[in-house]
């Protein structure tokens, strides 16, 4: 990969409305709201539920939730649609990738009006520079799908979920809210993945019901492209490997 990368030296620095999601739909309600309360102020009869939060609105736009690694974006679109109050982006590390999932976002848009204005792409190396972008507990969702395997042992640091790594993760997301999601089709990288989480001090595994009654979980599964392809191949033995976690209450 080519290592130039473009970061914040604080998440404070980013303008994620302007660069991002200048048509956000939280933005297009307050403006809603606004409008509103301006006709209203000459009204006889305001009802007074319009009022009650336009004028203390304050719209506050930053990614939510990460899809960590999202090749050629199923999943973040998908994402887009399936939370259309939260404010999704898509990381990918490869540039022409990142250019494909950006014009692809936009074809969307051309296509769907007011619709996926909350999902953006941004070319990054995820295992370096998060903290740069994103401020201390502002995460509800992280999603690694997919993620390559590195099999060779002396590869498993370059591997995107490890301890330390873990340990940048929970930082970021939300406590008691936030939650990480991991799939894979590699049984040992799941293996992997169930022994780092399940070891974190931070994660909390969800129980299977729970997880079944996360939309998300099933977005993972059929609208990933790699997921598409363990659907498609699945006759012939493919299967894919899961678990989400909690992030729960601690430093
Ligand atoms: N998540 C997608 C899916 O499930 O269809 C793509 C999975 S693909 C096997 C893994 C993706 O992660 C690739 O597109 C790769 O370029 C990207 N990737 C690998 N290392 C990364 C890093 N450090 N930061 C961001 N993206 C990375």
């Amino acid at each position: 990969f080519n290592e130039s990368f473009e970061y914040p030296t604080s998440p404070e620095l980013m303008d994620w409305i302007e660069d991002h999601y200048p048509e956000h739909p939280l933005l297009t309600m307050t403006k809603q709201q606004h409008a509103e309360t301006e006709t209203h102020t000459d009204d006889e009869t305001p009802s007074s539920s319009s009022f009650l939060s336009s004028s203390s609105t304050t719209v506050n736009i930053q990614p939510n939730v990460l899809d960590i690694g999202c090749g050629f974006g199923g999943l973040t679109l998908a994402l887009s649609n399936a939370l259309p109050t939260h404010t999704i982006l898509g990381l990918e590390i490869r540039t022409k990738v990142t250019e494909y999932v950006r014009l692809r976002i936009l074809a969307h848009h051309k296509d769907h009006p007011n619709l996926y204005q909350n999902c953006s792409v941004l070319r990054t190396n995820a295992m370096k520079y998060l903290p740069n972008f994103f401020r201390k507990a502002s995460i509800e969702k992280i999603f690694f799908c997919f993620p390559d395997p590195h099999f060779k042992r002396k590869n498993h640091p370059r591997r995107i979920i490890s301890e330390r790594l873990l340990s940048e993760y929970t930082y970021l997301l939300k406590p008691n809210l936030g939650r990480l999601y991991c799939i894979t089709d590699v049984k040992d990288l799941h293996n992997w993945h169930v022994e780092k989480c399940g070891n974190h001090p931070l994660l909390q595994e969800l129980t299977e019901e729970e997880m079944e009654e996360d939309v998300c979980v099933k977005l993972m599964k059929s609208e990933t492209e790699e997921g598409r392809k363990v659907i498609r191949e699945g006759k012939f033995g493919h299967e894919m490997y899961y678990r989400v976690y909690r992030r729960v209450v601690g430093d």
